[in-house]
C-alpha cells in the first residue's frame, strides 16, 4: 500500500468518526431540546391547572361568604328593635286607615299549638304568640318552629299566677326577664327581645291596677311596650263551638279598622284550634290583611 492510499484510507476513518460524532451530537442535542419542551409544556400545565383551582377556590370563598351575609342579615331582621316610631305605633294600635288585624294567642305553647302552627302555615297568615317562659320550658322545639314560621314571639310573663308576678313592679319585670330567657334559650338567638309585654288579664283594672300602672312605668324605662286586645272569641270563657266563636268575633270585629284579636292556645283550647281556619276566612272575607307585631316593633 502506498502512502497516498494509506492518507486517503485515514482520512475516510476520520470522516466516518467526525461524521458518527456529528450524529450522536444532533441526537443527544434533539433529546435536550425534547426535555426542555416538555419541561416548559409541564410547566405551563401545572401553572394553569394551579390558577383553575385558585380561581374554583376564590370562587367558593365568595359563594360561601355570600352565604354567611344573607343568613346574618335575615338574623338581624329576626330581632326586633324598639323605635320612637315603633312606641307611636303601638300607642295607636287600634288605629289604621287600612283594615288590618293581629291574631294572637296567649298562655302558650301547649299540645294545641301544633295544629294552629300547621293552619297559620296553611293560610300563610303570621300572628303573634304571648309565651308564658314556664310553658316554653317545656315545648321549645314548639317556640323554635313558631320563630322559624315567622311568628311574633312575645312576652306574657314567666309563672301566669297573679300573687307572684303581681306582687311588685319590680316582679313584673323579674318575668318578663325570665320569659325572654326561656325564649332565648329555645330559640338559640341570646339578642332576642321584643320589647313587647302583654299582662296577664290585661292592663286594665282589677285587684291589681295600681301595681300593673306602677310596672308599667318601669317596663317602658327598660324599653317594654305592653299590648292589650280590642277583639275577643269568647275562648277565655271555656270551650265553645265555631259558631259561637264567630258570633263573639262579630260583636268587637266590625268597630274596628285595627283589630287586635285575643285567643288562647293553652292545652285545654282545642276549641281555639278548631276555630281557627273559620275565624281567618271571617276577616278574610271582610277585606282584613293580616299582619303580626314585626309591622310594629321592627
Ligand atoms: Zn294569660
Amino acid at each position: 500500500m502506498d502512502l497516498i492510499s494509506i492518507k486517503r484510507k485515514y482520512r475516510n476513518i476520520r470522516n466516518s468518526i467526525l461524521g458518527a460524532f456529528l450524529i450522536v451530537c444532533i441526537v443527544i442535542f434533539m433529546i435536550l431540546m425534547r426535555e426542555i419542551y416538555n419541561e416548559i409544556a409541564f410547566e405551563k400545565f401545572y401553572l394553569s391547572y394551579i390558577n383553575l383551582y385558585d380561581e374554583i377556590a376564590i370562587k367558593e370563598q365568595e359563594a360561601l361568604e355570600q352565604q354567611k351575609a344573607e343568613a346574618e342579615k335575615l338574623r338581624l331582621e329576626k330581632l326586633p328593635n324598639l323605635t320612637e316610631q315603633g312606641k307611636t305605633n303601638i300607642a295607636n294600635i287600634y288605629h289604621s286607615d287600612t283594615k288590618r288585624v293581629f291574631l294572637t294567642f296567649d298562655d302558650g305553647p301547649s299540645k294545641v299549638t301544633p295544629q294552629i302552627l300547621d293552619t297559620l302555615k296553611q293560610e300563610d297568615v303570621k300572628a303573634t304568640f304571648f309565651l308564658l317562659g314556664s310553658r316554653v320550658e317545656l315545648y321549645p322545639d314548639l317556640v323554635k318552629r313558631e320563630y322559624q314560621e315567622g311568628h311574633f314571639l312575645a312576652s306574657h310573663g314567666y309563672s301566669h299566677v297573679y300573687s307572684q308576678i303581681y306582687a311588685s313592679p319590680q316582679a313584673v319585670l323579674d318575668e318578663y326577664n325570665t320569659s325572654i330567657t326561656a325564649i332565648r334559650n329555645a330559640i338559640g338567638e341570646q339578642e332576642y327581645n321584643p320589647h313587647l309585654f302583654r299582662f296577664p288579664g290585661g292592663y286594665k283594672g282589677g285587684k291589681y291596677a295600681s301595681i300593673k300602672k306602677e310596672a308599667d312605668t318601669l317596663l317602658a324605662q327598660n324599653d317594654i311596650v305592653h299590648v292589650d286586645w280590642n277583639c275577643i272569641t269568647a275562648d277565655a270563657a271555656g270551650n265553645k263551638t265555631t259558631e259561637e266563636f264567630l258570633a263573639e268575633l262579630d260583636k268587637t270585629a266590625p268597630k274596628y279598622n285595627s283589630v287586635v284579636v285575643l285567643m288562647h292556645d293553652a292545652g285545654n283550647k282545642q276549641a281555639t284550634a278548631d276555630a281557627l281556619p273559620q275565624i281567618i276566612a271571617y276577616f278574610r272575607d271582610r277585606g282584613y290583611t293580616f299582619e303580626n307585631f314585626y309591622s310594629i316593633i321592627k
